[in-house]
C-alpha cells in the first residue's frame, strides 16, 4: 500500500506518519528528515539540496524525482510505504505517478491533514526541541520539567527555526501556492481523504484508521468529521 501524507506545517503529518507506519507495518519515509540527514552526511544529494534548504526554498522537482526513483528501487519498499512530505507539487505528483506506473504500482491513498494557519501557529509556537538530542516537547501538552533544559540529556531547549511565526506563515503561503494544486490533481483522481486535525492525537488517529480501514470499500474523496 502506498500512502501519501499531505499537510501544512503543524498538521501532525510526522506524528501520524509514524503511527500509521507502526500499525500497518509500512516504512515511514519523511523527505524532510532524509534530506536533512543527507545534508548532514554531505552525500551528493545533500550537497545539491543544501543551498535550497538553507534559503528556505523547496528543492527542485528534478532532484526530488531522482531521489524518489532511487528510493522506489530499494527492496525495503516493495510492500509499500508511507510518504510524508513528498510529493509537494503537481510535477512531483505527476512524476511519482509515472515512476509507479512503470512498476505496475499506484498511490492508494492521499491523506490531507487539514489545519488552519492560526491553529498551526498556536500549536507550533508552543513547541521546543533539544539542541543536543532533538527530542521535541510541547510547552502545553507535553511540558519539560524545566522549560529551558532537556529532561532526557540536559541539552538546551530551543524553538526550531521552522517553528518561528514568520517561517510558519511563509510555509503556509508555499503550501497554498504549490501543494493545494497538487491536492486538486489527486482529488480529481478520487484519491484524497481529508482528515480533520482538531482534538487530541488519539482522536485524529482514529479518523486516520477509519479512512484507511474503509479504503477498499470506498470510492471517491471524502471527509471525516471530527
Ligand atoms: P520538511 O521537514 O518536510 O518541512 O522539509 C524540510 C525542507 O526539505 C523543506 O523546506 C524543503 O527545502 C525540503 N523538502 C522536503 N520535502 C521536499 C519536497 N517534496 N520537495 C522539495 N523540497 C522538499
Amino acid at each position: 500500500m502506498i500512502i501519501v501524507l499531505v499537510g501544512p506545517p503543524g498538521a501532525g503529518k510526522g506524528t501520524h506518519g509514524r503511527r500509521i507506519s507502526a500499525k500497518r507495518n509500512l516504512p515511514h519515509v519523511s523527505s524532510g528528515d532524509l534530506l536533512r540527514d543527507a545534508v548532514e552526511r554531505g552525500t551528493p544529494l545533500g550537497l545539491e539540496a543544501a543551498e535550497y534548504m538553507k534559503a528556505g526554498n523547496l528543492v527542485p522537482d528534478s532532484i526530488m524525482l531522482s531521489w524518489v526513483e532511487e528510493l522506489l528501487d530499494k527492496p525495503d519498499y516493495v510492500n509499500g510505504l508511507v510518504l510524508d512530505g513528498f510529493p509537494r507539487t503537481v510535477p512531483q505528483a505527476e512524476g511519482l505517478d509515472e515512476l509507479l506506473a512503470r512498476r505496475g504500482l499506484a498511490v492508494d491513498a492521499v491523506l490531507h491533514f487539514d489545519i488552519d494557519e492560526k491553529a498551526a501557529v498556536r500549536r507550533l509556537g508552543s513547541r521546543v526541541s533539544c539542541s543536543r538530542c532533538g527530542v521535541v516537547y510541547n510547552l502545553i501538552s507535553n511540558p519539560p520539567d524545566d522549560p529551558e533544559v532537556c529532561g532526557r540529556c540536559g541539552g538546551k531547549l530551543e524553538v526550531r527555526d521552522d517553528d518561528r511565526v514568520d517561517t510558519i506563515r511563509a510555509r503556509f503561503e508555499e503550501f497554498r501556492r504549490l501543494t493545494e494544486p497538487m491536492l486538486e490533481y489527486y482529488r480529481s483522481r478520487g484519491k484524497v481523504s481529508v482528515i480533520s486535525t482538531e482534538g487530541a492525537i488519539e482522536s485524529v488517529g482514529s479518523r486516520v484508521t477509519a479512512v484507511l480501514d474503509g479504503l477498499r470499500d470506498r470510492g471517491d474523496s471524502e471527509s471525516v468529521a471530527p
